[in-house]
């Protein structure tokens, strides 16, 4: 992973003991029209256009701690500065949980995760971080503070920051303590995995899926070199196929022992010749390589495509025939595959996704965007963010009205002021 300051243009990281001192160091940042890049875990800096304005880090560090935890009405409120893992002991330790898997999660922060909205596989089955926030406190680019949400579950009326600031990349405003809802950790975890022999047969299984009498928590196509170069993998494949399919099931002792079950007769009667029921450390440490899949390893290129899910094999297809040797990670059920490529595209960025692959995830009503290039070349708008439907005129007025002189992790977004 490359430094801070080879990600960002910075002179100096200024790390506020509180939200009052950061909201200080924003406003006077404001005076001096002086660019201010947030800083949670700094594991996806790289995440967006690149940076060039000069300005300071603005580490979030300090703010991580638990500022209310009601467990009986399971809700929490922290710092945004608090690591995921962190985050994670403090819930187990009342049986309980935020169902989002990241990458990284002892460096990653729920400001960042909340920043960048990354989702792990379990978005199928519990949604992703957008649903979790419930409220959310930040400063803008003036330096003024501002909230969104509350502290329960509760429609008030007027616009939902919490959904606004989510995915908004740290543009509109520092997110500096966020109130998430919280679900019990089930009592029992499974993953059913079986190797399709070809993206064919992976299509007509997923495709059942959505008719399944179970309800799976995390639906994983998983397809090349990265998984075929783990034994936990290849020993639980027989056909030595270089596909594996990995359906996540959680609840009751009960509810998986049926579900595991009801999922191998549906495979079977799709001509699935063996399949596997994985538990306990196993599944756990499988579980771990997908989580850990779209940040593990070095890539010259990591893509992400956002498309309706009947379109996923024909999207990996597309992304093999490019380059043969790339790992692909699709969050099936919900349309998303995650390409790490093996080698840079010959033909360049702008040829393999304008010219190729956003066409292909547009067939399937999406789009693609690149989680990472750590060369940054050819990071223009529409390689990195694809293509844009939304109205970019109004989008801009919203960011000018956050941040009227675009000091907050300035023109790295879809809209720049
Ligand atoms: C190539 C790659 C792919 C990834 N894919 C996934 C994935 O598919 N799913 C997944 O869950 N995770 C993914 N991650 C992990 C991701 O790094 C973290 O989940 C998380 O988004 C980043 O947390 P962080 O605290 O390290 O953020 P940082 O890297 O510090 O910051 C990320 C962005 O958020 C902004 N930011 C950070 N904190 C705040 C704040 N408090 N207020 C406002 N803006 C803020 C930063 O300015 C920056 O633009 C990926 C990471 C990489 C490198």
């Amino acid at each position: 992973m490359s430094s801070v300051s080879d990600t960002l243009p910075i002179t100096e990281t200024t790390t506020p003991g509180d939200a009052s001192e950061l909201a200080e160091v924003v406003r006077s940042c404001h005076e001096t029209e002086t660019a201010i890049y947030p800083i949670g875990g700094g594991t996806s800096l790289g995440y967006g256009l690149s940076a060039k304005r000069e300005g300071i880090g603005l580490s979030l560090a300090q703010l991580a701690s638990v500022v209310d935890y009601p467990a009986r009405d399971m809700t929490i409120t922290v710092g945004s500065g608090i690591t995921m893992r962190a985050l994670a002991e403090i819930l187990a330790a009342e049986r309980q949980r935020l169902p989002i898997d990241v990458p990284g999660a002892s460096q990653a922060t729920l400001g960042g995760v909340v920043a960048t909205n990354f989702n792990g596989p379990r978005r199928y089955g519990q949604g992703t971080v957008r649903d979790h926030v419930i409220g959310i406190h930040a400063v803008d680019g003036r330096g003024l503070s501002f909230k969104g949400g509350g502290r329960v579950v509760k429609n008030v009326a007027g616009y939902d920051f919490c959904k606004l600031l989510t995915g908004s990349l740290g543009t509109l405003g520092v997110i500096t303590e966020v109130t998430l809802k919280l679900k019990p950790i089930p009592d029992r975890f499974a993953i059913v995995f079986c190797s399709p022999t070809d993206l064919n047969q992976a299509d007509r299984l997923l495709a059942a899926l959505v008719n399944s009498e179970t309800t799976p928590c995390a639906v994983e196509l998983l397809v090349g070199p990265t998984w075929t170069a783990d034994k936990q993998f290849t020993d639980l494949s027989s056909s030595g196929s270089s596909l594996f399919l990995a359906v996540a099931v959680e609840g009751t002792e009960p509810e998986v022992e049926w579900m595991t079950k009801q999922l191998g007769d549906e495979w079977r009667s799709e001509g699935v010749s063996s399949h596997q029921i994985i538990e306990g450390h196993a599944a756990d440490e499988l579980f771990g390589s997908m989580t850990e899949f779209p940040s593990s390893g070095e890539s010259p290129l990591v893509l992400r495509a956002s498309i309706a899910p009947s379109g996923i094999t024909r999207f990996i297809e597309a992304v093999q025939s490019l380059d043969a040797n790339c790992s692909v990670q699709s969050h099936a059920g919900n349309g998303i595959v995650i390409a790490r490529l093996s080698e840079f595209p010959s033909a360049g960025l702008a040829k393999t996704l304008v010219g190729n692959l956003q066409a292909v995830a547009a067939s399937a009503h999406g789009n693609v965007v690149v989680l990472s290039n750590p060369g940054g070349s050819e990071m223009t708008h529409q390689s990195v963010w694809g293509a844009v439907d939304a109205p970019f005129e109004l989008m801009s007025s919203v960011k000018r009205e956050f941040d009227p002189k675009n000091i907050l992790n300035p023109d790295r977004f879809v809209y720049v002021s």
